[in-house]
């Protein structure tokens, strides 16, 4: 089975995906990974995609369309794949189109302001990268698991967040616009634990 994962910041996409991963027994595709790979590898596509990162630029959709390809022709996506990060914007969905068949697409549904809330209350620890939120942190300042001190990133501030969340919306939209057409999309609930949250991915994934 195909599938892509789709959620904005906040939605527990990167915690999702690694149990889909291993319940579907599916490589769990990143972008961010393949770059990472390609580039530590030294690969032509790699260095193509370093030298706009050295820039500071984006890497274009071409290039990435270019990498992800080559990613889904490898051996362990014979009997499928769960894409995390790709496609970000219609234009890479055409060109997905062009060389892998979607059967399933998953988007975690979940309220712009409850996002805002995760994202602004969030807490991390400074040792072990745990996060907290501050609802339930009772004012405790420090790491439950290591005694790390707890603080607040600087890029989860309202402002910031907003702007993520617009970008994000603004490009998935079309997106889902897309998948309804061909008939793969499948809401999924993001509201709720992990485990709940998982439950109804797994349904709609078996439906
Ligand atoms: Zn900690």
């Amino acid at each position: 089975m195909n599938i892509i994962l789709l959620g904005a910041p906040g939605a527990g996409k990167g915690t999702q995906a690694t149990r889909i991963s291993e319940k579907y027994h599916l490589p769990h595709i990143s972008t961010g990974d393949i770059f990472r790979d390609n580039i530590k590898r030294g690969t032509q596509i790699g260095l193509l995609a370093k030298s706009y990162t050295d820039r500071g630029q984006l890497v274009p959709d071409e290039v990435t369309c270019k990498i992800v390809e080559g990613r889904l022709q490898e051996a362990d996506c014979s009997n499928g794949y769960l894409l995390d990060g790709f496609p970000r914007n219609l234009f890479q969905a055409q060109e997905l189109d062009q060389f892998s068949k979607v059967d399933a697409v998953i988007n975690i549904d979940i309220d712009l302001s409850l996002l805002m809330d995760r994202l602004c209350g969030r807490r991390v620890c400074k040792n072990c990268g745990e996060s907290y939120h501050v609802n339930f942190l009772n004012g405790k300042t420090i790491c439950e698991k290591c005694g790390g001190e707890l603080y607040q990133r600087k890029d989860d501030n309202e402002e910031t967040v907003g702007n993520r969340l617009k970008v994000y919306n603004e490009q998935t939209a079309p997106l889902i616009r897309f998948y309804t057409e061909k008939g793969v999309l499948r809401n999924v609930d993001g509201v709720g634990a992990i485990e709940e949250v998982f439950e109804r991915i797994c349904k709609a994934l078996d439906r």
